[in-house]
């Protein structure tokens, strides 16, 4: 595909002065950032074909040879084309205002995680910690707070996480001069590139610590135990994790603390299964409950319960008790008890009662009669009645 003119795509004429090139092409990466963008191929082919813009007419010297030769004039030099988006950040993250701590893209769009990954002066950020937590129905229906036991980085306590011996300092690396990060420079015939990598000395920070911590051996962090405090609020499900901000692994000489996320797990329940927020329980009756009605006794979340059976209740009638289920987590109100009715059938008699029940099976309503014999499938899936309302 033939390029665009440069001008074009930065839509300023070709005598456009620099700050003008700059705010055309700072409107443009707000425009077509792929934070505002997400997903949009169309957008990210917009956003990079500005930065390359912008990479020749910002730069005198190159904008010069732009010029005189065009597209051609870029041809054989070491000019990158850009197809990497986080290479644009560290190339172009400068003309944005932020310098090394976070652009302007950081305040308008919030933290992409391009902020954290990026070197501070202020050491290197810890990492992200995962827990499990294991809940069971009951305390998934009430909330609960846990206390979790974490293996993290915490900050070191003999050097408050600076990482030099107490009464010692550290220095300008000598090797970035502080900056953090080292600068090559080429000369080619069509101008000077400049080629920026991290300064492998002191990591990125521009400081050397010069004696270091015996405690921590300069890292300012060392391996510990906490114990962690965790409001679960109800109604969570499994795969539900909550993120507790600046909990997760201290950062080397006081870099920012990584998050620890916590992951929800449901423990299976004894007598219950969940279904959304509904939970469902099985209750298996005699057959003379089923045909003469009871009132028996059941468990709920919220510990016992009375429940009516009806006279004449089939085998797989399912009965509703409304608001006995899991709290909707991100609304009011919360699901209900499904209680699923068998008609339990003993596997064990005594001649007794094998006497008693053939002496019923030939009695006129017990079995059913040719026309009652054969079901049909009106109400298979079990209407749902109402045990309380
Ligand atoms: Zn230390
Ligand atoms: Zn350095």
């Amino acid at each position: 595909m033939a390029k665009r003119d440069y001008y074009e795509v930065l839509g300023v004429p070709r005598a456009a002065s620099p700050d003008e090139i700059k705010k055309a092409y700072r409107q443009l990466a707000m425009k077509f950032h792929p934070d505002r963008n997400p997903g949009d191929k169309g957008a990210e082919d917009k956003f990079k074909e500005a930065a390359e813009a912008y990479e020749v007419l910002g730069d005198p010297d190159k904008r010069q040879k732009y010029n005189q030769f065009g597209h051609e004039g870029m041809r054989g030099t070491n000019f990158r084309e850009y197809h990497d988006i986080n290479d644009i950040f560290s190339s172009f993250g400068d003309i944005f205002g932020g310098g090394m701590g976070g652009s302007i893209f950081d305040e308008m769009f919030g933290s992409t995680g391009r902020s954290r990954q990026r070197r501070s002066h202020q050491g290197i950020p810890g990492s992200d910690l995962k827990v499990k937590i294991r809940l069971t129905l009951e305390e998934i229906a009430t909330g609960i707070e846990k206390k979790i036991k974490v293996k993290r980085q915490k900050t070191c306590d003999t050097c408050h996480g600076s990482g030099a011996k107490a009464g010692t300092g550290s220095s300008t690396c000598k090797q970035c001069n502080g900056s953090g990060e080292l600068r090559q420079v080429s000369r080619s015939m069509f101008g000077q590139f400049v080629n920026i990598t991290t300064c492998p000395i002191c990591s990125g920070e521009g400081k050397i610590v010069e004696d270091p911590c015996r405690t921590c051996a300069g890292e300012g962090r060392v391996q510990g135990e906490s114990t962690i405090k965790v409001t679960i609020p109800a109604g969570v499900t499994e795969g539900n994790y909550i993120p507790l901000r600046g909990q997760g692994n201290a950062g080397q000489r006081g870099g920012p603390a990584g998050d620890l996320i916590v992951l929800i797990e449901e423990q299976p329940h004894q007598y219950f299964t969940r279904n959304g927020d509904d939970i469902v329980y099985e209750l298996n009756v005699g057959y003379p409950v089923a045909v003469l009605g009871d009132e028996v006794e059941i468990p709920t979340l919220t510990g016992k319960a009375r429940l009516t059976i009806d006279p004449g209740t089939p085998g797989g009638r399912i009965l509703r008790m409304r608001d006995r289920g899991i709290p909707h987590l991100n609304s009011h109100g919360r699901g209900d008890q499904l209680v699923r009715i068998n008609v339990w059938v003993p596997s064990k008699l005594n001649s007794k009662e094998k006497e008693l029940l053939n002496q019923l099976s030939t009695m006129e309503h017990i079995t059913p009669n040719e026309e009652e014999r054969h079901g049909n499938n009106k109400g298979f899936f079990g209407k749902v009645k109402d045990a309380f309302s």
